[in-house]
């Protein structure tokens, strides 16, 4: 090893600077299996070592690339031969849990499905929650203001964590472990840190805000025949559901047919046939009401004809059956190869008329080549397209790209509705933000990070 990974190792203790072999043992990216690039891994433990080994890089302009889970999908974790990754894998403590105030104290590296349970066995819900719970870190998830299957109910990421502890890029400490749901003294300093992407620090720790368990779900799947029906059923959920809607999950008949074509993998509620299919969750206090009302609203929209068709899972292994067709990304990967995944928010309104423009100009560009899928939390205005044109080219991926934002502009959209923009959206940023909105991210990013040492080129340069 070289001096700086030698001073490094001093901080973090013997094994826990790793390099060679062992770096590139590991994936680069969750969509893609090339190996790691990085001068190190370095594993620290603590906040006081993260401090310690950003002091040093600052010093000598190292940069540094924070890691998580890995599981983003905007190549925000990718590193060059000089980057150091700092890999907050050995930070994984719950450090209390406060059943008086309703709050979990963690360390960065938690993974999300960790996070679930504990919260679980301290009698609380923590209802941040996406496909990837078992690999992603809550401080990824944080980075990334993470938003996934419930936050039609709960909000984002940020909506779920009350205070943080992060690192600046000179090694200060800035904490801020707030556990009140209001506090308005000054700034909002959490905010900083929070779907930034590791450009302005390192979190550390974090208080993360608990819910009460809600003891009744009911779920359901139903057909629909028109896209029109859509935007109503919504609001009429959300109105007759007295506001326990907690998931709104449309898929296009493109995602529920491939995915349910394989009868070993999924018993589907239907057929296929329908254009558009719905998974509809929602969470109560009273099992035997809740239930009843829930019939009762699917049983209304069947009768006015905003659906076409309901199942509603009778038990938590139908109920898991249903989120299985929607969670089956590992199959589109196997299918969609080479795969791209695109995640973009629009008014809901507009949201079909996008989709079958994106996807009537990507089969006439790749008329051989081109399979898509189209689905997302849509009760967020968040559309998912995971689609393959058959080519890892870059200019190829670079002209589906220029597709499917170019046409989002019309609609005053998102590139990013929770992923973030990593390096692989960085040349669309301007799509969705403004010159004086990005201005001012540059002056953030200049003022906390002068010598540009953190996660450099991801999101602008
Ligand atoms: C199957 C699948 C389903 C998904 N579903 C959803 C979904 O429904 N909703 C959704 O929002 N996202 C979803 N995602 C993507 C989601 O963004 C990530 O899963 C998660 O938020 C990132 O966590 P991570 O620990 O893997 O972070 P990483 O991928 O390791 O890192 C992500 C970014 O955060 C930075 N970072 C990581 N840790 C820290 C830290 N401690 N301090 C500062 N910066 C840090 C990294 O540098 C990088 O910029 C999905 C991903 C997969 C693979």
């Amino acid at each position: 090893m070289d001096e700086l990974l030698d001073d490094l190792e001093a901080i973090v203790g013997s094994g826990g600077v790793l390099t060679g072999a062992d770096v590139a043992a590991r994936p680069a990216a969750w969509l893609r299996g090339d190996p790691t690039v990085a001068r190190a891994i370095v594993r620290p433990r603590t906040t006081e070592e993260v401090s310690r080994i950003l002091s040093r890089c600052h010093a000598l302009g190292q940069t540094v690339v924070a890691l998580g889970g890995n599981t983003n999908l905007v190549d925000a974790t990718l590193t060059g031969a000089d980057d150091i990754l700092l890999s907050m894998e050995r930070m994984t403590a719950i450090e209390s849990v406060d059943t008086v105030g309703a709050t979990m104290t963690v360390q960065a590296g938690v993974p999300l499905a960790r996070v679930h349970e504990a919260a679980n066995e301290a009698g609380f819900a923590f209802t941040l929650d996406f496909g990837a719970r078992g690999s992603a870190a809550i401080g990824g998830a944080i980075s990334t203001n993470a938003g996934g299957n419930a936050v039609i109910r709960y909000g984002m990421a940020r909506e779920q964590v009350l205070g943080l502890e992060a690192v600046l890029a000179d090694g200060t400490v800035v904490s801020s472990m707030n556990r009140m749901l209001k506090n308005n003294a000054g700034y909002d300093l959490k905010q900083l840190f929070i779907g930034t992407e590791g450009t302005l620090g390192i979190i550390t720790r974090a208080v993360l805000r608990l819910r009460p368990t809600l003891n009744s779900l009911s779920s359901a799947l139903v057909a629909v025949e028109r896209y029109e029906s859509i935007p109503p059923l919504l609001n009429g959920l959300g109105a007759s559901l007295g506001g326990s809607l907690s998931a709104f999950e449309v898929l296009w008949a493109d995602f529920y047919d491939t995915v349910t074509a394989d009868r070993e993998r999924h018993n589907p509620p239907f057929e296929p046939g329908y254009p558009f299919y719905v998974l509809i969750e929602s969470r109560g206090g009273d099992q035997a009401s809740d239930a009843a009302r829930f019939e009762a609203v699917l049983a209304d929209a069947l009768e006015s004809g905003l659906i076409a068709d309901a199942a509603i899972a009778g038990s938590g292994a139908q109920r898991q059956a249903l989120w299985a067709i929607r969670d089956d990304i590992d199959r589109l990967v196997e299918l969609l190869d080479p795969i791209m995944a695109f995640d973009v928010s629009l008014p809901i309104g507009d949201a079909e008329t996008y989709a079958a423009g994106v996807n009537r100009r990507l089969a006439e560009r790749w008329p051989d080549t081109f399979r898509g899928t189209t689905f997302g939390h849509l009760g967020d205005g968040n559309l998912h397209f995971l689609l393959t044109v058959g080519s890892e080219d870059k200019a190829e991926q670079h002209a589906v790209m220029d597709i499917v934002y170019e046409e989002l502009r019309p609609y005053g959209g998102s590139i990013s509705a929770e992923h973030g923009i990593g390096l692989e959206k960085r040349d669309y940023l301007g799509h969705s933000r403004s010159d004086s909105e990005i201005a001012l991210m540059k002056t953030l990013k200049a003022a906390l990070d002068p010598n540009g040492i953190l996660n450099p080129g991801k999101v602008f340069v």
